[in-house]
């Protein structure tokens, strides 16, 4: 990919994400509102590794739902496709990442591992006899796919599991209807813990363009999740990877996407590149609106939707 073409894209989604404005720190938990809201970064690797940024690249901040992707990664590893598709499903809720009515729509069916009913389920799935080997797994895959360990927030973990009330009722139905693979209380605690990491915008890039990369982290040039996992993982994203806003995003960018509650956001155009921005206030759906902007922005410039022919 030309390199003067991605720096400008990133320079106009720079431009256009600071002139982005609206939207709220999440505040359901607690530490999350702290935040400085005007903290903006865009970042974009390409396969072979290449970065370009603008902004706060360096800013470590929650990593929140977009660690669902690599405890999918994890559970895909693990169990293989079938097992996750019948264990947990593949396809979108259409409703907030939260939605207990979905679950009930379904028969308690979480349907796909990107909202946390099914990030649940994924994390109940982590390799390991109990939860601290299992939380050891997801850590040590979220750490291989940035290329780095990638360090636990006392702060954030200690603000969700004093206030994660909702999702361990989750837990609950799921474990009721046989959707829930190890105690509940331990699969909240361990997805708790795995929202509770501290990412920057160039990690989420790295993390992006090893998935854009088949698998293979550009960076340490380390196999990170079998070739073949990796269309079910960028599936997943495109269906519910910014929750009921997803079919606007594939509409209207084109790329599978995943959000986090912290102002996170990747992208992955397969073969080419990850494009990665942080910005705190979110919108309705609880996606970065910065974030987004600057997203779209070099998808657009760089003319990277997958469904244009
Ligand atoms: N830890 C958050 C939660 O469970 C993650 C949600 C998100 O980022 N959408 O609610």
């Amino acid at each position: 990919m030309d390199a003067t073409a991605i720096e400008a894209a990133v320079a106009a989604a720079h431009a256009a994400g600071k002139a982005a404005r609206g939207g709220e720190n999440a505040s359901y938990i607690p530490c999350l509102a702290s935040v400085p809201p005007d903290l903006f970064g865009v970042a974009a690797m390409t396969v072979d590794g290449r970065y370009w940024s603008r902004g706060d690249d360096g800013y470590a901040f929650a990593i929140e739902s977009i660690s669902k992707v690599f405890t999918l990664a994890l559970a895909l590893e693990t169990h293989g496709v079938d097992a996750v598709r019948e264990k947990i499903g593949a396809s979108a809720t259409g409703m907030p990442f939260n939605s207990v009515m979905a679950l009930e729509l379904h028969g308690d069916r979480p349907l796909s591992p990107l909202v946390n009913a099914g990030a649940i389920a994924a994390a109940s799935l982590a390799p390991g006899a109990d939860a601290e080997s299992r939380w050891a797994s997801i850590l040590a895959m979220q750490g291989k796919f940035a290329g780095h360990p990638v360090p636990l927030s006392d702060e954030v973990n200690a603000s969700e599991q004093g206030t994660n009330f909702h999702n361990r009722a989750i837990a609950w139905l799921l474990y009721d209807r046989g959707y829930c693979y190890c105690d509940p209380m331990e699969a909240v605690d361990i997805y708790t813990r795995q929202c509770s990491t501290l990412v920057t915008c160039r990690d989420l890039a790295v993390m992006g363009a090893t998935l854009a990369a088949g698998g293979v982290n550009p960076v340490t040039g380390e196999r990170v999740v079998a070739r073949e996992h990796v269309p079910p993982i960028l599936a997943e994203m495109m269906m519910e990877g910014l929750y009921e806003a997803s079919g606007e995003w594939a509409y209207t960018v084109g790329l599978p996407g995943k959000s986090g509650v912290g102002g996170g956001l990747v992208a992955v155009a397969p073969g080419r590149l990850a494009i990665a921005a942080f910005a705190p206030p979110l919108d309705a759906a609880g996606n970065s609106v910065a974030g987004q902007v600057a997203v779209k922005t070099v998808a657009r410039e760089l003319g990277l939707n997958l469904f244009a022919v």
